[in-house]
């Protein structure tokens, strides 16, 4: 039988334990999970490319059945190339839905075959975005039970130098 591998695509500016838990869970249902790093997303990011990279195959320790890429160009055609059928996405609040809803709907139009799952997000991470984790790291409140150890540290580092800057 052929693996089953869903890509679960977004901006991890920087990787939080919201993002982790739905990789830890879509392994329960996928053999392969391909995290794939978004290279021409609108958002201002605080972490390069290659540091979200880095940060996320740390985070994962090594895990054979996690894959970490970026890609840039239409998803729903990086998606076939990985030889996947399925995106992967989490759903926290209301508000995420109106977004979601108009990317699964227009990337289901470009490309039939490629389906988008959602999981819900756990209750402890319902109200946990990269952007609350960058904006709470950067007025010294504490994020240790929110992102992994590594992407703690690099926040920290970061926040520093920009104060310094
Ligand atoms: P994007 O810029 O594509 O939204 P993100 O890195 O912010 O990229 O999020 C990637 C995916 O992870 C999205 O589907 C988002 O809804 C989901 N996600 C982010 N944080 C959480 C969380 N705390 N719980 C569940 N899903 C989450």
């Amino acid at each position: 039988m052929s693996k089953r591998i869903a890509v679960y695509p977004g901006s991890f500016d920087p990787i939080t334990n919201g993002h982790m838990d739905i990789v830890e869970r879509g392994l329960e249902i996928f053999d392969e999970i391909v995290i794939a790093v978004a290279r021409n997303s609108e958002k201002k990011s605080l972490f390069t490319i290659e540091e979200r990279l880095h940060l996320i195959a740390e985070a994962h320790c090594n895990d054979p059945r996690v894959k970490v890429d970026t890609f840039d160009g239409l998803l729903v055609d990086y998606v076939v190339n990985q030889g996947a059928r399925v995106i992967l996405r989490g759903l926290r609040a209301v508000s995420d839905f109106e977004y979601e809803f108009q990317i699964a709907q227009m990337n289901h139009k470009l490309r039939r075959e490629v389906e988008t799952l959602f999981l819900m997000t756990s209750v402890p991470y319902g109200y946990l975005s990269s952007s609350i984790v960058k904006e709470v790291a950067c007025l010294n409140g504490p994020v240790e039970t929110l992102v992994p150890p590594i992407v703690r540290a690099a926040l920290a580092e970061k926040c520093r130098k920009m104060k310094e800057e």
